[in-house]
């Protein structure tokens, strides 16, 4: 009788692990014998036992020595790694008025290892969002959200740009975010009111502002290296904003790069982060044209009218007057070096790509930028990082980041290591989110669902 229980409930479990979350409140989940990378140094500690219950890290130890409790759910883990879940800093939800497009995002980051996310345009429903899952109501990512866009067409007046931080700081947003437009007239009283609020400035750097003033100004992130290549640039100021191409994509080639450590200083002395969002030079302003694109598998997950968008967008660029297969691959060897010499010089770096943006699929386009960034010269140790440990610290989250006990259960199970191929980020046998474990078959039955086309 005993034993046809155990049966009954062996094959219980079994269903659903294949069919729903398996959540472990008041259970333990364990990996047994898994490679753990911890993260807090570049190692791999071998066949570990890891025991989670109500979303912390209970225990890590030798197989042999780990004790697990009757009841518990059991992963099989040999010969597979764990590591931390990944943070996408530079995320977009859809800033609309309708959960369900917004629910079907963060399912696409959580399923991809993106444990948590900060939303780079919100709106008050986003607030809602964030509330929801918090609570547990909806399945998502650790979500974080600025409010509405500071731009040129948001903020006419330096008094109206006041304004608005205050509004956003009393609605409860965790950061503004500012986008292309501001000026010399609007961005210091923002600046001032976001410093005496509390409430930091992330994002674009506005090209009448200047990559100097902004990190004067004391931003917490620049995203996307914006006003980097202008900074380096000699005669830049000559130039009207449209000349110089996106993130100056037309003026790249003529970087002055014995420009550059003076800009990683700055940024430096002020502690200012940096998302680089690389995977948008790389796919939407490279040198490729749109049909290397054309077959990619992420696509699948977007509408086919916005995957039409896209391609536009990548021959609009490619064929600008001001485009060459040169200047494009200047570009992205200017970014490239930028990148190496923010994470040599001790800038830190944030992982984020900027998805749903052209060609950059959510959750997918995360594991892109990862290789991006070893492309241009970082371990895939420091890779990591950038949506880990850096994370960790920029968000004030000591418990999280790092495996070890008494830290939050945001992980990711992966079948390959990811410290000796970057490529195995993407190679996932399931997450653990907080107190719920996502196995593969979960994993596999909501991209389906998620299928566009
Ligand atoms: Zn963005």
């Amino acid at each position: 009788m005993k034993l046809y229980f155990v049966f009954l409930s062996i094959l219980f479990a079994g269903r659903v692990f294949a069919q729903a979350p398996v959540s472990n409140v008041d259970r333990e989940i364990v990996f047994k014998s898994v490679n753990v990378i911890p993260m807090d140094r570049e190692t791999v500690l071998r066949d570990q036992t890891v025991v989670v219950k109500n979303g912390k890290i209970l225990t890590i130890g030798d197989n042999a020595k780990v004790k697990v409790s009757n009841g518990a759910l059991v992963v099989d883990a040999k010969g597979k790694y764990l590591t931390p879940g990944w943070s996408e800093m530079h995320a977009h939800v859809p800033a609309i008025d309708d959960l369900t497009p917004m629910k079907e995002v963060l399912m696409l980051y959580l399923v991809n290892g993106i444990t948590t996310i900060r939303g780079m345009l919100g709106n008050a429903k986003h607030l809602e969002l964030r509330q929801k899952v918090r609570s547990g109501e909806i399945l998502g990512p650790n979500f974080y959200t600025t409010g509405p866009a500071f731009s040129g067409q948001t903020v006419k007046t330096a008094a109206r740009g006041m304004e608005l931080v205050k509004e956003e700081k009393a609605a409860g947003y965790d950061y503004l975010k500012l986008l292309p437009g501001l000026t010399k007239e609007t961005f210091p009283g923002i600046a001032k009111t976001s410093a005496e609020l509390g409430i930091p400035m992330v994002g674009h750097v506005s090209f009448s502002v200047g990559v100097w003033a902004a990190i004067d100004a004391g931003y917490s992130s620049i995203d996307h290296l914006d006003g980097f290549v202008e900074a380096i640039t000699p005669g830049i100021d000559t130039l009207a904003e449209q000349e110089t191409g996106l993130f100056s994509a037309w003026t790249a080639y003529s970087a002055d790069m014995s420009r550059l450590p003076k800009l990683i200083q700055a940024l430096k002395a002020k502690n200012i982060r940096v998302v680089p969002t690389q995977a948008i030079a790389e796919r939407w302003l490279s040198p490729l044209p749109a049909t290397a694109f054309a077959n990619d598998p992420d696509l699948k997950y977007m509408k086919p009218e916005e995957v039409r968008n896209w391609m536009n967008a990548k021959n609009a660029n490619n064929n600008n007057p001001k485009f060459s297969k040169e200047r494009a691959e200047a570009f992205v060897d200017v970014r490239r070096k930028i990148i190496l010499a923010c994470q040599k010089g001790g800038v830190q770096l944030l992982l984020g790509c900027d998805a749903p943006q052209v060609l950059n699929v959510p959750g997918f386009a995360t594991h892109h930028e990862m290789k991006y960034l070893t492309d241009a010269g970082l371990t895939p140790f420091e890779v990591l990082k950038t949506g880990t440990v850096n994370v960790a610290d920029y968000l004030k989250k000591p418990d999280s980041g790092v495996i070890k006990t008494g830290y939050v259960s945001d992980l990711v199970l992966l079948n390959g290591n990811p410290l000796e191929d970057i490529n195995q980020s993407r190679n996932i046998e399931g997450v653990m989110i907080g107190t719920k474990w996502l196995p593969k078959a979960f994993i596999q039955s909501e991209l389906k669902k998620l299928q566009k086309q």
